[in-house]
């Protein structure tokens, strides 16, 4: 703790944190309008950059990322200027195009697989090349148990497979309403034709439960 600071209280944390604060969020908002940040973004989220920001600003000062942190957690306001630039990061156009992309390939890989487990239909060589000799022989009894198979959800990876070779772009397209699914639900429902939104319509289930959030977590 640094001697006079008063965290919290109506002044506010002493100059020094003030300053520190605002190059923070210059530094977040010159990002915001650049791009060479993305691709590594796109790879290992938004938290290393941040980290990054925070030691190149406080390591100047003598101070740590840990102790800013630990001060603007504290200070609702600094925080939600903070949170509010690391949101505008998150849906820069370029990481989000770059990150559905990704999603996109990922997709392909996980929905070959299950065709697999549910058809008995050998993956593509790209596919099955790239699991190592465990995961193929656990695939393969699965695949000739026969199981696993579910006439319900085969039609559905085909269909999304099918998607993926014939029109890319449209995969992870809501079929009703033309938005985009958002990245978490295609990870996990990566056959998904509808948002989640649209698909309790489909299912006549109520709409009670609001469409997950991309959340920065990093405090
Ligand atoms: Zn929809």
């Amino acid at each position: 703790m640094i001697p006079g600071m008063t965290i919290g209280s109506p002044e506010g944390p002493p100059p020094q944190w003030q300053e520190v604060h605002r190059t923070v969020l210059s530094t977040l908002d010159a990002l915001a309008s650049s791009t060479g940040w993305i691709p590594t973004a796109a790879t290992v989220g938004i938290e290393p950059i941040f980290e990054r920001v925070l030691q190149q600003v406080c390591g100047p000062h003598g101070l740590t990322p840990a102790a800013y942190i630990d001060v603007i957690t504290k200070d609702s306001g600094m925080r939600r200027e903070v949170q509010k630039r690391l949101a505008r990061l998150m849906e820069h156009p370029g990481l989000v195009s770059m990150r559905r992309e990704a999603q996109r390939r990922e997709a392909e890989h996980q929905l070959h697989v299950l065709h697999y487990v549910l058809s008995g239909r050998q993956p593509p060589d790209w596919v099955w090349t790239s699991l190592d000799e465990e995961q193929q022989n656990q695939l393969r009894d699965a695949a000739e148990s026969g199981d696993e198979r579910d006439p319900v959800l085969l039609p559905r990876v085909q269909r999304a497979l099918q998607k993926l070779a014939t029109d890319a772009s449209k995969y992870g397209q809501c079929e009703d309403c033309g938005d985009p699914i958002i990245l978490e639900r295609l990870q996990i429902v990566p056959w998904a034709e509808c948002c989640a939104a649209c698909q309790r319509k489909r299912e006549g289930v109520p709409d009670v439960q609001p469409e997950p959030q991309v959340v920065v977590t990093y405090f």
